[in-house]
């Protein structure tokens, strides 16, 4: 709901980086430009490692335009509305909350998604999984595909993008993922995409030539779960018990029931799981198990076919 500018009176920037800091309420009046609030905003965000880039996203919201216009409009003071609406971005990112919810968007192999707590950000890295997805799917034929553990989608819609003819079943096991999910597919004007709210392959129907996922792999413990934007996602789309490895484990198990002949299982992993995944694949009986690595030459992901 907007603001009523005759009840409350918007809050102003300061000109001070020094009052920015201490108290974010008693800013002092001055209407700042653009120039100035990229200047002295980015010095006072000290908890991220991208203070410039962070406070051109913000401001870009906040005054509904592209982060080119802000340099082509460098001179331009905001208007209440737009300093009050930056205000809010600027402190919410203060506390670490990741920018991609604070502007409510990710883009994701050139999708823009809508994103919120309830899914997880779409990493760079995890087009390394749609990349080799595409590679197994020729473009004329109508093949079967889930995406298991969809969240945003991002999987399931890019692959859905570039290969219109296929069929692809995506699942989340939370309602409001599944919501933000099929938000984008409307956005987008993806139309092969069905959304099935299910626990993994439970309420999943049907036979597939390909099963993609990016499922929970960190362990319990891992230090990496409170740093940076990750103390922000949804526990259940990261973690998955003890080892990070019983949510793969078992859609290994489970996915054998619904991959045809020489069907293909797919998922991303932690950097350093590789060689158990590899066993685990084996133990179940998967064959032509390759592993591929991100550009930071990690392995990250792997792929298993059934006979
Ligand atoms: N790649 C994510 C991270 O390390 C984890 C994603 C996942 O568990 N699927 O932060």
């Amino acid at each position: 709901m907007r603001n009523n500018p005759s009840s409350s009176s918007p809050r102003a920037l300061s000109s001070s980086p020094q009052a920015l800091s201490s108290s974010p309420r008693k800013r002092g009046s001055r209407k700042l430009s653009i120039v100035n609030i990229l200047n002295q905003f980015s010095q006072a965000l000290t908890s991220s490692q991208t203070p410039l880039l962070d406070c051109e996203i913000l401001l870009a919201f906040a005054i509904k335009a592209s982060r080119t216009y802000l340099y082509t409009r460098p001179e331009q003071t905001l208007t209440p509305e737009q300093q009050e609406a930056f205000l809010q971005a600027f402190e919410q990112r203060q506390q670490g909350k990741p920018i991609a919810y604070i502007v409510g968007h990710k883009e994701f192999w050139s999708l823009d998604l809508l994103v919120n707590s309830h899914v997880l950000i779409p990493r760079p890295e995890t087009e390394l999984l749609v990349e080799i997805a595409l590679n197994l799917l020729p473009k004329d034929q109508s093949l079967e595909i889930a995406d298991l553990g969809t969240g945003s989608g991002a999987i399931a819609l890019a692959i859905a993008k570039e290969r219109p003819q296929a069929n692809i079943k995506a699942t989340d096991y939370s309602k409001e993922a599944l919501h933000i999910a099929e938000q984008n597919a409307e956005r987008l004007k993806i139309k092969n995409v069905q959304f099935v709210y299910s626990n993994w392959c439970n309420e999943l129907k049907g036979s597939f030539n390909l099963i993609v996922s990016n499922p929970p792999y960190i362990a319990e413990q891992d230090p990496h779960l409170s740093t940076g934007d990750v103390q922000f996602e949804p526990k259940d789309a990261l973690i998955t018990g003890p080892t990070g490895l019983e949510a793969i484990t078992h859609l290994i198990d489970q996915c054998r029931k619904h991959l045809r002949t020489k069907g293909y299982l797919l998922f991303e992993h932690g950097y350093n799981q590789a060689h158990e995944v590899q066993t685990i694949l084996q133990r179940y009986g998967y064959k032509d198990i390759e592993r591929f690595q991100d550009l930071a030459n990690n392995e990250r992901v792997t792929i298993g076919r059934l006979e």
